[in-house]
């Protein structure tokens, strides 16, 4: 499988497809001109013809589309920052990336991973402790944990105190994203062969058991969220009210939430056909694929997480 790739990049083939068209050449006048096609460049471009029907734009760049910093492999989709507004800002940035596979109907390799930012330092500690309070004040799921829960979420971690500087803590961002890592142009006859399952996970937050009790919504909730209260019938719903035992987060633990895609014939025939994540989505749900949202929802009405995670860790 190796020699295959490495024959298949060197051939000439099968050219990398293109994602964006060909530069045309360009007009007299726009009515907006923007310098610069990072993420910022190109996202006022689109925003600005999607929300105020501003079409003729051109967006101008030294090197290639989507370029610049924005490019850069390790970018990371984040919301976790410092300042009320900045958190608010990049809450929004993150809530867009979302879904912004399904509005381009073209898969960016959005991936929720969970993001760690370590601290070696009591100063580092401090400032964890402070995001980490701004975010839950904004609603944003961050908090500081210590190093028996980062070695259970990321056991390849050193956290031996044999070194420089060991790890006293990190700030974890459950949200925290990469997108489009993987696109390397790979032949769809390729990924069809070799891929047998595809899986996306997220770790779901468990109820504090010490300080567990039923909890109600108002219809009004349901209503905003555009959500059918009939699927929570004859169920007790649960959260945690907080405790000592949960340092009054009301959660203790964390369990998986898996949604498994297998590749069965009908979804091969699709990868070959370029077709879209919207149709094997709705082919594999069709298969009996179970969705983040739907296990998440299970979990839910099971008691042993709340809804509330339910509505941050997955999209609809
Ligand atoms: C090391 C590093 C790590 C970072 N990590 C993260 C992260 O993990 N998560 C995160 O959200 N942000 C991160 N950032 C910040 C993020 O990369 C930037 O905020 C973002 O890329 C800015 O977008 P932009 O469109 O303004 O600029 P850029 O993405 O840099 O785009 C600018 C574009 O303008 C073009 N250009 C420049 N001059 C001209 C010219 N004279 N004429 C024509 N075109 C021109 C360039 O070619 C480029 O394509 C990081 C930044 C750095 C440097
Ligand atoms: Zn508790």
């Amino acid at each position: 499988m190796p020699f295959g790739l490495l024959k298949y990049g060197l051939s000439a083939k099968y050219p990398a497809r293109r994602h964006f068209p060909k530069a045309k050449d360009l007009k007299p006048a726009y009515d907006v001109v923007i310098v610069g096609a990072g993420g910022h460049g190109l996202a006022a471009a689109y925003y600005l013809a999607k929300d105020w029907g501003i079409t003729n734009i051109a967006v101008l760049d030294k090197g290639y589309l989507a370029g610049g910093n924005t490019a850069r492999n390790t970018a990371i989709i984040r919301s976790n920052y410092l300042t009320p507004d900045g958190v608010r800002f990049y809450d929004e940035s993150v809530r867009l990336y979302q879904g912004l596979s399904e509005e381009f109907d073209y898969n960016i390799m959005y991936s929720v991973r969970g993001h760690f930012t370590l601290a070696h330092t009591d100063a580092a500690m401090r400032t964890s402790r402070w995001r980490a309070e701004v975010n839950k004040h904004m609603g944003v799921d961050s908090e500081l944990i210590y190093p028996d829960e980062i070695q259970r979420l990321c056991p390849s971690l050193n956290l031996s105190d044999d070194v420089r500087y060991p790890l006293l803590g990190a700030l974890y961002h459950p949200p925290g994203a990469i997108a489009r890592l993987d696109d390397m142009g790979i032949a769809p006859f390729l990924i069809s062969s070799s891929v047998i399952l595809s899986c996306a996970q997220r770790l779901m937050r468990r109820i504090c058991s010490h300080c567990k009790e039923p909890v109600t919504y108002p219809a009004k909730m349901y209503q905003d969220l555009n959500m059918d209260p009939g699927i929570f019938e004859g169920v007790t719903l649960y959260r945690g009210r907080g405790c000592d035992r949960c340092k009054n987060s009301g959660y203790a633990g964390r369990m998986a939430i898996i949604e498994a895609m297998t590749v069965t014939d009908e979804v091969r025939r699709l990868i070959i056909t370029r077709s879209s994540a919207r149709e094997m989505g709705k082919v594999a749900i069709g298969q009996g694929m179970r969705t983040l949202r739907m296990v998440a929802l299970d979990r839910a009405r099971e008691g042993v997480s709340t809804l509330e995670q339910v509505l941050l860790l997955t999209a609809h």
